[in-house]
């Protein structure tokens, strides 16, 4: 059989674009090598408990939200929770809100910090009119592109700049800073683009932080049986070995088993080395050969899993915690970026049962602790050697333990009825995200907008969906980058 279009990968941007593609009529294949849909976005089951495999929440939920829209458009409709209970924790002071969103987050910095007062409404104003902007992008005509530096002054003005160098023209002190700073992103604000920030405080978080009944999984879930209705096909545990081409055109995929599957229209979700260095017969192209070693990727996480004992102290935490022991982001990020993990790390705890009980049996609730890491720790987490690895890993496990013990969860230890946990190795072993990377692309300046790689390549038919293109990292990014692969392929199909 010759499949319109072969998808290598499903992740939120193959299972996207492979929905509305199958949507749309295409006769749509995505090879997995895995055993689920979702890639990072997936969920396990241990002990009676279901634990997310990494990711925390998602953006864009609400009625009309850039995520709802995007599910409703396949015939997705999910039962999505308002995370409102939210507390950060920095050194010295903390943010706690009862209803979530960036607009609250807002409102609680003016009252701690109302010496910054018209800093922040500076910061407000300069973050909507980006939105607006990034807003009337989608229906840009060819005339208004040739009239862009004209209609889109502030994307033009603020593309080379860096969210430390917004903080630092806005703000005095420091807490403000790092409390606008506590974002799902793993470089610091010398490095973070601050139009990301701005598209992301706009597009995906303004309304808040939301979580789907059933797990994360559910989201994966739900996308690949929009495809499978629609007659689209799915193959798991099928590793894509190579993406054929004849001249400058793609013409299939052969599986590491060695099948051949032709189709003249080939969707990448996986990274950008494999797509270019491995998978493509030929190599890169020569635009992107050199690029290619020069990005910049994202750092990865350790994530430990806790089936917990419930209390009343356990049933009044909040949903997400974040907790922040060090002030200077730029030397975390400089140990984590030398391999070293910080004594006391910077840490995400989230307890998803409080919302959705059915996730931990009764009495009980599944916690999970998150950690940026880097690959390099202790020569690679010892990943050759199994015994030193589980050491290795043990060691990190009771760190996060130990420090959520000491500050938010006194006698922690008792109460924990098992515990799992996953290092970057796992990470890339799971997805084949090179280096555990969590976020795909690092979003810098000179790899966001149009700097980011296009979904389209060079090579005809070959098309690129995921958190290593456009238009950025994250649940809703990664299925944002599947719907623009999706439509320039229907586009291009229509004439
Ligand atoms: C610890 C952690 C926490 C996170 N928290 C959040 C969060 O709270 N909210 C949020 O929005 N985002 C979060 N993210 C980021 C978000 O999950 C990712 O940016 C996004 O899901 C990436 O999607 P993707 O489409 O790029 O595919 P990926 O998730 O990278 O999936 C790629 C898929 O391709 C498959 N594959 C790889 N190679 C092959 C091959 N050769 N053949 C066939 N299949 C192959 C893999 O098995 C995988 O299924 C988090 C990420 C991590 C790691």
């Amino acid at each position: 059989m010759i499949y319109d279009v072969v998808i290598i990968g499903t992740g939120m941007g193959g299972l996207t674009a492979g929905a509305l593609l199958a949507k749309r009529g295409l006769k749509v294949l995505l090879l997995e090598k895995g055993s689920q849909p979702g890639g990072y976005v997936v969920s396990f089951r241990k002990e009676g408990f279901t634990f997310d495999a990494t990711g925390v929440f998602v953006g864009g939920c609400e009625p009309g939200g850039e995520f709802e829209a995007l599910l409703r458009e396949v015939d997705v409709h999910l039962e999505f929770k308002k995370i409102n209970t939210i507390r950060n924790i920095y050194p010295g002071f903390e943010i706690a809100l009862r209803s979530g969103g960036f607009n609250h987050y807002i409102e609680r910095l003016k009252a701690i910090f109302p010496e910054e007062k018209r800093g922040i409404e500076r910061y407000e104003r300069t973050i909507s009119r980006i939105g607006a902007e990034v807003k009337a992008l989608s229906g840009i005509t060819w005339y208004e592109k040739a009239l862009f530096p004209l209609l889109f002054r502030n994307l033009v003005r603020f593309s080379p700049t860096t969210h430390e160098a917004i903080l630092n023209s806005l703000f005095k002190g420091n807490e403000i800073k790092m409390a606008l700073s506590s974002l799902p992103v793993t470089v610091p604000p010398s490095q973070l683009s601050f139009l990301f920030v701005a598209t992301l405080l706009n597009k995906v978080i303004s309304e808040g932080a939301y979580y789907p009944r059933g797990g994360m999984g559910v989201i994966s879930k739900a996308l690949a049986g929009s495809i499978e209705r629609r007659g689209g096909g799915i193959r798991y545990r099928t590793e894509a070995a190579r993406i054929l081409t004849r001249g400058n055109k793609v013409t299939g995929v052969v599986t590491t088993e060695g099948e051949v599957i032709e189709a003249p229209t080939v969707i990448s979700n996986v990274s950008l080395p494999q797509t270019f260095q491995r998978l493509l017969s030929g190599g890169p192209p020569s635009s992107l050969a050199r690029r290619l070693n020069r990005f910049e990727y994202s750092l990865s996480n350790f994530i430990v899993y806790l089936g917990v004992r419930g209390d009343a102290e356990l049933n009044s935490l909040p949903f997400f915690t974040y907790l922040r022991s060090i002030s200077d982001l730029e030397e975390e990020y400089r140990m984590l970026r030398k391999g070293e993990i910080p004594e006391n790390p910077t840490l995400i705890m989230v307890v998803p049962s409080l919302i959705d009980p059915s996730l931990a049996p009764e009495g009980t609730h599944a916690v999970k602790l998150l950690s940026i890491a880097p690959y390099g720790y202790r020569n690679e987490w010892n990943k050759t050697d199994r015994r030193s690895y589980q050491a290795v890993k043990e060691e990190v496990a009771q760190r996060l333990i130990t420090h959520v013990e000491s500050r938010l969860i006194p006698g922690l230890k008792r109460k924990i009825l098992f515990h799992g946990a996953a290092t970057p190795v796992t990470l890339e072993r799971y997805t084949g995200n090179e280096q555990g990377a969590m976020y795909g692309l690092a979003t810098t300046p000179r790899q966001f907008g149009r700097h980011r790689p296009p979904n389209r390549t060079s090579i005809k038919g070959l098309y690129l969906a995921g958190h290593y293109t456009r238009p950025a990292h994250g649940i809703v990014g990664a299925a944002t980058s599947g719907s623009f692969t999706a439509r320039t392929i229907l586009s291009k199909r229509n004439g």
